[in-house]
């Protein structure tokens, strides 16, 4: 007689960690090392600006103080910078913080990245704009060509936060190495993930010894608040773990999420109540360490295989639901382009299609990120950016980590047809 396990839901998301990368922290933490070997700070920028092909890279604590950084060189004080108010409200603020003005460009839905032509059209109404902000959101690669071409013809210079894009390549070249400045982000939810850090790359060297100078001051992070956030990544490694999700989690959060119970979804949740911030925040200029640089090193060799495993993942989801006209799908491009960190797939009642799934054992999520153009922390800043809006009340997560694996990949799928009534 055949005997099988019951399904046990698999967790939406897991983090980037690894064994190996826990016992150099505990080793190193407890010997002293971590700030030794300033050598492999080096070793770790120079292998990364290798693999983008940049010529200068600085290590930064996080992605957002590399973009502080960045708009804080190309802008001139009070200068406005064109960007996609579809993102985490931390860019907006480092923008503010580096004494630049967000105007907000709309968004194409499909891509969920910065609309090329409404960018154009901003550009020639605002003379005024310094700087220009893309991101390529969940690893899909924004049109560079045509971008590059509308900042050059306009003198103005392009910043690129390829965040979630490490890896990705596009017509030959890594996306982050088109504009003036590149942004990659090494952190807790990344696909490298060294618990905080990140890398700005540029060709210009001025700027390159501008911005090394400036991080030569700040101190180094303090051992506590890193060892806190290794610890935080330890407590949602274990909460994900296949068995203790399956078993208590996935339920935890789906009666969290169906009984809409406010304080333990705002545990689930990030960008909960952003805040407007005016000057950097204590704690972010701090300086990446050789420990993190370690565990870097350590994970390049594997950034290859993920992202292929993501892409496969998302040929699934792109065969599976294409037909279905009622949802918005990411473009589907195998040229290693698009990363995949999600599956970002929309659809205008996504509670119930959530709640739909949750009930059938699949765990999905709505997406946490707003239209930034319509908080009320930055309404200095307010535009119209409909696309945007209706993105920010509509988008779902397919998972795409490397291991979720082919069964659950289809078990979504057929949850989803399910709930449109295909077969
Ligand atoms: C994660 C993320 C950031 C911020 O990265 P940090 O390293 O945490 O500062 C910025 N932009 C995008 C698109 C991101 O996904």
């Amino acid at each position: 007689m055949a005997f099988s396990l019951p399904h046990l839901p698999k967790a939406r998301s897991r983090l980037y960690t690894r064994l190996d990368g826990y016992l150099r922290i505990l080793w190193e933490s407890l010997t002293g090392h971590r700030l030794k070997g300033e050598e492999d700070l080096a070793k770790w920028v120079e292998a990364l600006c290798g693999q983008i092909g940049s010529p200068y890279g600085v290590d930064m604590p996080m992605a957002r103080v590399g973009i502080y950084a960045a708009v804080q060189a190309l802008i001139r004080p009070g200068q406005k910078v064109a960007l996609s108010p579809y993102t985490i409200a931390d860019v907006i603020n480092m923008v503010v913080c580096a004494g630049g003005v967000p105007l907000f460009v709309d968004i194409d839905r499909a891509t969920c990245n910065i609309d090329p032509s409404a960018l154009e059209e901003a550009l020639r109404r605002h003379p005024d704009v310094g700087a220009v902000l893309v991101t390529h959101f969940y690893g899909l690669a924004c049109d560079m060509p045509r971008i590059q071409e509308i900042c050059r013809n306009r003198g103005v210079p392009l910043i690129e936060d390829a965040a979630q894009a490490f890896g990705t390549r596009l017509a030959g070249r890594s996306v982050g190495s088109f504009g003036d400045v590149g942004i990659f982000s090494f952190g807790l939810y990344k696909g490298v993930n060294t618990f905080y850090g990140g890398l700005l790359v540029t060709p210009h060297r001025g700027l390159y010894e501008r911005v090394r100078e400036q991080r030569r001051e700040w101190p180094w992070q303090p051992q506590g608040a890193f060892l806190g956030l290794v610890a935080k990544a330890v407590v949602t490694d274990v909460l994900t773990h296949p068995l203790l999700y399956g078993m208590f989690t996935f339920y935890l959060f789906r009666y969290a999420y169906q009984r809409k119970i406010a304080w333990l979804n705002k545990h689930l949740s990030f960008d909960i109540d952003p805040q407007l911030k005016t000057v950097l925040p204590e704690g972010y200029a701090v300086r990446y360490t050789p420990l993190q640089a370690r565990l870097g090193l350590a994970q390049l060799p594997g950034v290859a295989a993920d992202l292929a495993a993501r892409v496969r993942t998302a040929q699934r989801y792109h065969r599976g639901l294409q037909d279905i006209g009622e949802l918005i799908l990411p473009p589907w491009r195998e040229d290693g382009s698009h990363g995949y960190s999600y599956y970002p797939v929309q659809y205008e009642d996504r509670e119930a299609l959530v709640s739909f799934a949750l009930s059938r054992g699949v765990d999905l999520a709505e997406s946490h990120h707003k239209n930034c153009a319509a908080l009320p922390c930055f309404a200095p800043y307010a535009g119209e950016c409909p696309s945007a809006a209706r993105t920010a009340r509509s988008l779902i997560y397919l998972p795409t980590y490397p291991g979720y694996d082919v069964q659950e990949v289809e078990r979504v799928i057929r949850v989803i047809r399910a709930f449109f009534g295909r077969a």
